[in-house]
């Protein structure tokens, strides 16, 4: 099979995540925090590692400030619902996944007042209008890095800038560039970080991550057993306990430790070449198919290794189904969770075919994908 669906979750992952998932289950698959035991207090170290992995990854000064969730859309709930009072502005785009638009609306239904900055057919934000909503003073300002449906890298740092000029929140959602696109939270003016451990982070299903700079600010979405302060009934206000209750995923956040070390013993930047480089073969392939539109920005350095196409108006699914069917070629097709995305771009009808390219696909593979495509639109698609 020819994975092309890493922006959904990445496969396969490193030899050393599946390695490191197998010996955390043997040899500390105990309650980390709750035990004095050897094995408990290895489970501990281990978390504690992971932290100041994502720590160095993401430059995050106080690796505390990190905790861990179940995926990305965990982490942004985390965040809105725990940041938002009736009353408030919240600013967001057009181009959001479902995680954070249906974060957005339970709260604007709440009385949070929502702005949503429209975004061009090519997926790129209108920043006049983005400067125009930040003048409305928000309270927080919520966007992902990178689009999911066309792989758009959206001006963080600017934004980041922005937000600080009038003391807005900046919660970014970095589910699609997290591990690969270079990221600072210091130098983007991040305030708080979402993040997936299955997709770029090359981590199991089932982990994620948020970081958050002023932990105060936000109120606890779960409260519970941390293994500290375990005489008193009130919830820790110390990182991560603040935020982090519950019996964690231990082993998934084991391979996620080990997927970030993967990427920091790698280089990001040479994962993100290798990445680039294949969707820049991919891109060329596909133009030279009549019938084919690929959406999204044409500049190779404004998006990130996703590439979404439609054929001939054709129903998107059917695409995916004959390269699944014929070619056992596994990409996703339709909305990909993010309507409000594909209605900005107008493809909200067809959906479109999504081929994410990861680091361990072969530029065979995207020759392969490329002749499998080119055969669907000769046979009308
Ligand atoms: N935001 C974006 C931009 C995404 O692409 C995704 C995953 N498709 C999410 C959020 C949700 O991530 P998770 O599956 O880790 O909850």
């Amino acid at each position: 099979m020819i994975y092309l669906d890493n922006a959904a979750t990445t496969w396969p992952k490193p030899e050393c995540v599946y390695q490191a998932i197998d010996h955390c289950l043997r040899t500390m698959g105990a309650n980390p925090g709750r035990g004095g035991h050897s094995m408990a207090r290895a489970a501990s170290l281990m978390l504690y590692e992971a932290r100041e992995a994502l720590a160095e990854l993401f430059r995050i000064e106080d690796a505390n400030q990190i905790v861990f969730t179940h995926n990305a859309t965990d982490a942004i709930s985390m965040a809105v619902f725990g940041l938002l009072c009736p009353g408030d502005t919240l600013v967001t785009t057009a181009m959001e996944h479902n995680a954070v638009a249906r974060a957005v609306r339970y709260v604007e239904a709440k009385g949070v007042h929502v702005v949503i900055v429209p975004c061009k057919r090519d997926g790129q934000l209108d920043m006049n209008a983005m400067r125009a909503a930040v003048m409305q003073r928000p309270k927080a300002v919520i966007m992902s890095h990178a689009s999911n449906v066309t792989g758009t890298i959206m001006p963080i740092a600017e934004i980041g800038k922005l937000t600080k000029q009038i003391g807005a929140i900046f919660i970014v959602d970095a589910a699609q560039t997290a591990g690969v696109e270079a990221i600072d939270v210091a130098a983007m003016g991040i305030d708080l970080l979402a993040f997936s451990g299955h997709k770029g982070l090359l981590g199991p299903q089932g982990t994620g991550g948020l970081y958050v700079s002023e932990a105060q600010a936000v109120t606890p979405l779960r409260v519970g057993g941390t293994g500290s302060l375990s005489e008193s009934d009130k919830q820790p206000e110390f990182m991560p306990d603040r935020l982090e209750s519950g019996t964690p995923n231990t082993p998934g956040i084991a391979g996620l430790k080990a997927g970030v070390r993967f990427i920091l013993d790698t280089g990001r930047e040479n994962i993100q070449a290798k990445e680039m480089a294949l969707t820049q073969l991919l891109l060329d392939g596909l133009k030279g198919i009549p019938t084919l539109t690929v959406h999204g920005n044409t500049d190779i350095a404004g998006r990130t290794a996703v590439v979404s196409f439609t054929l001939n108006g054709k129903d998107s699914g059917q695409i995916a189904h004959a390269l699944d069917r014929d070619y056992e070629i596994a990409c996703r097709s339709g909305l990909h969770c993010a309507p409000w995305a594909h209605q900005a771009i107008g493809t909200l009808k067809t959906g479109t075919v999504r081929l994410s390219p990861g680091y361990f696909n072969t530029e065979e593979e995207i020759g392969q994908v490329i002749a499998a495509v080119q055969k669907i639109a000769a046979q009308g698609g």
